[in-house]
């Protein structure tokens, strides 16, 4: 790899990247699709770093420390806040495209987008269409399906997606020598093959406690056999939104597993799954946990 990314996996993505930018065939706009925590911000932030230091991406320089922290002045973040981007975010995001930079390039980092209204993203692929020079945009998103076609088609698409298991333990065990394999093998299972989950929990013990309690919690779960009494569970876990993204997380983990050992249930876990899935996407939309939550459960 020609510059150090500092990231897990992914390095059919970044060498496809690296080529786009020594080739000289760097598009204006970037799509980093794939599911939440694999590391495409991450990503994002690095490829912003690539362009703009002046100093081969060395991680030291101002422009690499201010762009790590999110805060340099020609690459501007527009971060996932959970709200909408309205039309009159992208005219301010077009009116700072159309400012002089004082940097090699004016690079705009958009978190989620899929959070863009279609009115809103109707006037951004008007800058899509004709990008003032030196301009490059590096979007994100977790649900592809759930953005205009003409706003995929105007973008270069970057797939990420998890990875597996075994090669994440292989990669913190080299990360953190020092853990023990209990603790690598734990924060590479619960993390589900997202690298950046992975590194969160390997660094926050609480986290990775608390995964491993909801992790039995699930396995409790999935014995109980009367509807009532899984109602009451989950009506418990629906008070803490943050528990409640862990609870599917680790119930994805688990019915993934059981679909992969064979339990003879496989079609009913397959369409948990998608279920699952789905909830994910109403909680996403700020759609009442509750509801949700027990609408999954109507299916379980
Ligand atoms: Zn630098």
């Amino acid at each position: 790899m020609k510059y150090n990314w500092s990231i897990i996996g992914h390095e059919k993505q970044l060498k496809q990247i690296e080529a786009d930018v020594s080739s000289g065939n760097l598009a204006h706009a970037y799509l980093l699709a794939g599911p939440n925590s694999v590391g495409k911000h991450t990503v994002s932030r690095k490829l912003a770093g690539i362009l703009q230091c002046e100093n081969n991406f060395c991680h030291k320089c101002k422009t690499c420390i201010q762009i790590q922290q999110g805060n340099h002045i020609d690459t501007v973040e527009l971060r996932d806040n959970k709200e909408s981007i309205k039309l009159g975010d992208v005219k301010k995001l077009v009116e700072r495209a159309m400012m002089t930079g004082q940097s090699r390039y004016k690079i705009f980092l958009i978190q989620s987008v899929e959070r863009m209204t279609v009115e809103a993203t109707n006037s951004f692929l008007k800058i899509l269409e004709e990008p003032p020079a030196g301009t490059v945009f590096i979007l994100t998103t977790n649900n592809i399906r759930g953005l205009l076609p003409t706003l995929v088609s105007r973008v270069r698409v970057i797939k990420f997606s998890s990875v597996s298991a075994t090669y994440l333990a292989d990669k913190l065990k080299e990360l953190y020598p020092d853990r023990s394999d209990a603790t690598i093998r734990q924060a590479s299972l619960l993390s589900l093959g997202k690298t950046g989950k992975a590194i969160h929990l390997m660094e926050n013990p609480d986290s990775l406690a608390n995964y491993l309690k909801v992790y039995n919690d699930v396995q409790n779960f999935l014995r109980i056999k009367n509807r009532v009494d899984r109602f009451s569970y989950v009506e418990d876990i629906a008070a803490d939104q943050r528990q409640v993204d862990v609870f599917l997380n680790i119930l994805t983990h688990v019915l993934r597993s059981k679909v992969l050992e064979g339990d003879g249930n496989t079609e009913k876990h397959v369409k948990t799954l998608s279920k699952i899935e789905e909830a994910g996407m109403f909680l996403k939309k700020n759609i009442n946990v509750r509801l949700v939550l027990e609408n999954l459960m109507l299916s379980l």
